[in-house]
């Protein structure tokens, strides 16, 4: 079975609707034997999200924590309009390591029809700012699935597989063949709102067994390819 050695995608407290903090994430992600954790709070975009100051403070925030894991620096921000731009401005970006994106309930483009939202995702994919698309086949994630991940193919962008939100297997199937038929890289995260939830792999990683999902498509199964694809000194 794939060992995922990270998990980039968490929420704390700041988040608004999280209930810990880095620290006690990290020491979660410790516990269960994983090399790195991402913390990717809400940006401003979702209701109860931080302002960018927590994000051009994020750095300093963890220096403090010893613990013998590698705390990456991130955010989930929201897509504000059509030509895809994000609520957080390049500037903030640039000071962050992992930039990811995903459609909320309550922000701008989850009130929109499905096409507009399919092109916000694509335009935002092609910005060269977003890492990767957080779970693109969810309860409120509603986008034209195939040419979502074409473009995530084609910009570099990986697309995830949420071990907490998964749909039905048929559904979940579905998507994974179509990631893999398009050659699209995969990231497996918790999405963590609280400890117990980081690392919480074990069904995700039961169906990407299932559909013999390929190894060398899972981007945080391997220190090097995480590395190399978050473009991220570790
Ligand atoms: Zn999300
Ligand atoms: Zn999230």
């Amino acid at each position: 079975m794939v060992n995922i050695i990270a998990d980039l995608h968490t929420h704390t407290l700041v988040s608004g609707h999280g209930i810990d903090t880095i620290r006690t994430l990290s020491e979660f992600a410790c516990k269960k034997g994983l090399q790195a954790i991402a913390i990717t709070d809400h940006g401003p975009g979702m209701r109860g999200g931080p302002d960018f100051i927590y994000f051009l403070s994020l750095k300093r925030m963890t220096q403090g924590i010893d613990l013998p894991i590698r705390i990456i620096h991130g955010v989930e921000d929201d897509i504000k309009n059509r030509k895809g731009e994000l609520t957080l401005s390049e500037e903030v970006h640039s000071n962050l390591e992992i930039v990811l994106t995903g459609i909320h309930p309550f922000t701008w483009i989850a009130e929109q029809e499905i096409t507009v939202r399919t092109d916000a995702v694509i335009n935002a994919m092609q910005r060269g700012v977003v890492r990767a698309f957080t779970h693109p086949v969810g309860t409120y994630s509603d986008v034209y699935i195939d040419p979502v991940i074409e473009a995530a193919v084609k910009n570099n962008v990986a697309v995830e597989l949420n071990a907490t939100k998964l749909n039905e297997k048929k559904i979940v199937h579905n998507y994974l063949e179509k990631c893999a038929s398009f050659g699209a890289s995969i990231v497996v995260n918790s999405d963590a709102h609280l400890g117990e939830e980081v690392g919480t792999f074990g069904e995700a990683k039961r169906i990407l067994q299932e559909v013999s999902f390929p190894k060398e498509l899972i981007i945080n199964s391997n220190k090097e390819r995480i590395a190399s694809f978050f473009r991220i000194d570790w």
